[in-house]
């Protein structure tokens, strides 16, 4: 290596429950730093360059926009005649609650179907093994246990907080429409209190007084899959998947149309930050996957109180170090895979 590190390989396994316990009361999984330098050792995360692809600026703002620009055209083409069809066979309830739990449950299962046959269809997975984090790959037996908790999860937590949103605090569904800057308002302002509430409740559920019995479950997998991203407690769910969405769109009055924009851009954002692939066009996978990878960094979803808080550290470190290592000896990441490939027969 042209640098002179030597490319030290652990043939760790990934860490099962109770070595998740101990990463978590160590510090990071292995990623340490003196003075800003990585000293930790070779680790399995964000391997070639191509997973990293996807952490440009500009890659990441493209899911809002989508979201923000499809709704506005879906409203004005088809939101003249869709919304008082709409209104006219259903009640605002009817909307509010079934329609809600229809399209965004929907929505979820689709775009995590497709993750899973990216992950378990061998044809499919060529194409997007290039922007895989880390190398484990999930068994059908595991993939059954995570889709049993979601689908618990949207029955037991989705459907009552509708139910109970829909009765007491209806979004309005007629006219007239946002237009486009109020839509562009909507989702920023949402995303302000999504990310400070999951950020806030996401922290205090790392601490050794909740950990355990909260959010234990969802680090069951360091490296996750687009669905274990509602494999979690239910309590879990309801305080830091789904009660910042509902307290931002209804202090800020959404329209119901842009409740359903904002939680399906949700769904999709941590669909693919779970999924360990870093796609680009999708949100950027890298910075949660860390999260799950070494668990003590990068709590909130967008990363900006992480920034403010430094709690992301080690992980703009090892970044860096990716970065010269990609610089100095450009396919060390290969070199390292088949010496770990080695160890491991
Ligand atoms: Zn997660
Ligand atoms: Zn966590």
């Amino acid at each position: 290596m042209a640098t002179g590190a030597q490319v030290e390989l652990t043939n760790d396994s990934d860490p099962v429950v109770d070595q998740q316990d101990l990463a978590h009361s160590a510090g990071a999984n292995g990623a340490t730093t003196v003075a800003g330098k990585y000293v930790g050792k070779e680790h399995k995360w964000a391997r070639p360059p191509s997973s990293r692809w996807n952490h440009e600026h500009l890659y990441q703002t493209l899911p809002i926009a989508g979201a923000i620009g499809l709704t506005w055209l879906f409203n004005t083409v088809y939101g003249p005649t869709f919304y008082p069809w709409l209104n006219a066979h259903y009640t605002p309830f009817e909307i509010n609650c079934w329609w809600t739990l229809a399209l965004t449950s929907g929505f979820y299962w689709a775009v995590g179907l497709v993750f899973m046959a990216l992950d378990m269809v061998p044809f499919l997975h060529a194409r997007v093994a290039q922007y895989k984090l880390q190398p484990r790959k999930i068994t059908w037996s595991e993939y059954a246990q995570v889709c049993g908790i979601v689908a618990r999860n949207q029955l037991c937590v989705n459907l009552p907080l509708t139910a109970a949103s829909a009765y007491f605090m209806p979004r309005p569904t007629d006219l007239p429409l946002p237009g486009l800057g109020w839509t562009a308002v909507v989702y920023v302002v949402c995303l302000g209190f999504e990310e400070a509430g999951f950020y806030l409740v996401h922290r205090a559920v790392h601490s050794k007084r909740l950990y355990a019995k909260v959010h234990k479950m969802h680090h069951r997998f360091s490296a996750p899959v687009a669905f274990a991203s509602t494999y979690c407690t239910v309590a879990e769910h309801l305080s830091s998947n789904l009660l910042p969405i509902v307290l931002g769109v209804g202090l800020i009055n959404a329209h119901w149309s842009l409740t359903i924009m904002f939680f399906c851009s949700l769904e999709l954002g941590t669909l693919a930050t779970h999924s360990d692939y870093n796609i680009p066009g999708l949100s950027d996978a890298l910075q949660h996957d860390w999260h799950h990878y070494s668990f003590t960094e990068n709590f909130g979803p967008t990363g900006v109180i992480d920034e403010w808080l430094g709690t992301n550290s080690n992980y703009k470190v090892w970044l860096g170090e990716l970065q010269r290592r990609d610089k100095d000896t450009p396919g060390w990441y290969t070199r390292a895979r088949m010496e770990l490939a080695q160890k491991t027969q």
